[in-house]
């Protein structure tokens, strides 16, 4: 046996001579007394064998320790492109819409933003088509609703969801829907008919205070928009399953995220059903450059702090093992944007050069080119094969991370490389206080 290279070690300051161990492999989290932790020490360090049986299995069930001829790195590899490569579940984030009713600051998409743009009746019976073609093979059909700003175009929301939750019945197949929206156009009525839509999930951004946000996230016209959308998110409270509110944290509103917490308390908005986040934002515009970012360990410690200064339970943050990191580099997941283009990266979504496919059938004339290299590149990348990150003890809740900042877009490493220390001690706490 030998100890597992995925383990995680720190003192108790509690308990003398105990520690906290975590296994990233396995996301086992235990807490080890003198007596046993003398017993794993002189193991790793002595080679001394483990005689105590129900000790040896906790280790083994945890993944602390494995038999020496294991290699988790080859276990990672094949979960990973297991993962990759499974078609049960066909994913497609549709931007019917490239339009958007504001004009926020850090927007990545406000270069390819094109007003009234729509789906056209071609494109969604190209969508359909693809879509059909993958019914027979699949499970789970999972849409998510995005843009621009998809309530603009709620009919097309409507019909298709009518018809793809039609089709996912005819065949046997799971349908699950979410949509990402700006809120502004969320009434109970609207509400209502997601719901019908089996939309369960929804995220909506709220950038800080009322003054803060305003500036931040306005409508075209340039007015506010943060009483609206709190009033529309506690009006559809019980309507959808799900709504998470994501604040995008930079140098402006850092300090800002606690009072936020507070108004919308105030507002009797927060609920069961509605959970906070904070988002990572980073430069995509010329008017939003990366002077305003937060580092990704700046960004990292903040995220913990808001989450134990308002209560919000740290095991929603725990790490989850990663086979894959994100659609991007998985075969059957795709973002379509509204001329039926396909992409693999929720930021290159409208670069028509980024584009890696498209709904509509190829004629034999067809000249169309597509960014094969990208495609590739985001399909065929090895975190067990990159040399930072194939000894790295956060690879299996991380693996390479995002696939777009490996790229050269920026930090890609997990954020919880930044503040692991912290996190499992304030986790452990909580959990023996139960
Ligand atoms: S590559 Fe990165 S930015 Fe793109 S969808 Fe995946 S996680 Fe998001
Ligand atoms: S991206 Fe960073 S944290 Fe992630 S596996 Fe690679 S080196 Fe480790």
């Amino acid at each position: 046996m030998k100890q597992s290279n995925y383990n995680f070690l720190y003192d108790l300051e509690s308990e003398e001579n105990s520690v906290l161990i975590y296994n990233s492999r396995t996301n086992a989290l235990a807490v080890m007394d003198a007596k046993h932790t003398h017993m794993f020490n002189a193991f790793v360090h002595n080679k001394r064998e483990i005689t105590d049986e129900e000790f040896l299995k906790s280790l083994v069930d945890g993944g602390f320790v494995v038999e020496d001829d294991v290699s988790e790195l080859s276990i990672i590899k094949y979960q990973l492109l297991s993962s990759r490569f499974n078609t049960k579940v066909l994913a497609l984030t549709i931007a019917a819409t490239s339009d958007c009713n504001f004009r926020c600051i850090y927007c990545y998409e406000k270069n390819s933003m094109k007003a009234g743009s729509k789906m056209t009746d071609e494109t969604k019976e190209n969508l359909i088509k693809f879509i059909g073609e993958q019914i027979d093979t699949i499970e789970q059909l999972s849409i998510n609703w995005y843009g621009g700003e998809p309530l603009l175009v709620m009919d097309i929301i409507e019909e298709m969801s009518e018809r793809l939750i039609k089709l996912c019945e005819e065949k046997g197949v799971a349908y699950t829907a979410g949509i990402v929206t700006n809120g502004y156009l969320l009434s109970t009525e609207i509400a209502r008919r997601l719901a019908v839509c089996k939309v369960t999930n929804m995220q909506i951004t709220i950038d800080g205070p009322e003054e803060i946000h305003n500036k931040r996230r306005p409508l075209a016209g340039g007015q506010g928009t943060f009483k609206k959308i709190l009033e529309n998110v506690k009006d559809s409270k019980g309507l959808i399953d799900h709504i998470s509110i994501r604040i995008n944290t930079d140098q402006e509103n850092v300090n800002e995220t606690n009072k936020l917490i507070k108004d919308i308390k105030e507002m009797g908005v927060d609920s069961e059903n509605v959970s906070f986040y904070l988002g990572f934002v980073e430069s995509h515009n010329d008017c939003y450059l990366d002077e305003k970012c937060l580092t990704a360990e700046a960004f990292s410690k903040k995220h913990l702090d808001f989450m134990k200064e308002n209560g919000i339970h740290l095991m929603n943050a725990y790490p989850a093992l990663v086979a894959n990191f994100c659609g991007a580099d998985l075969k059957n997941s795709f973002v379509v944007d509204s001329a039926g283009l396909l992409y693999k990266c929720w930021n290159d979504v409208g670069i028509v050069e980024r584009a890696v496919g498209s709904v509509a059938p190829h004629d034999a004339d067809d000249t169309r080119r597509y960014n094969d290299l990208l495609y590739y590149d985001y399909m065929l990348y090895d975190a067990t094969e990159d040399e930072e990150c194939r000894d790295c003890k956060f690879l299996p809740i991380c693996m390479g991370g995002c696939p777009f900042r490996r790229r050269g877009n920026g930090n890609r490493c997990v954020d919880k490389k930044y503040i692991m220390e912290e996190y499992l001690r304030a986790c452990a706490t909580a959990l023996m206080r139960g």
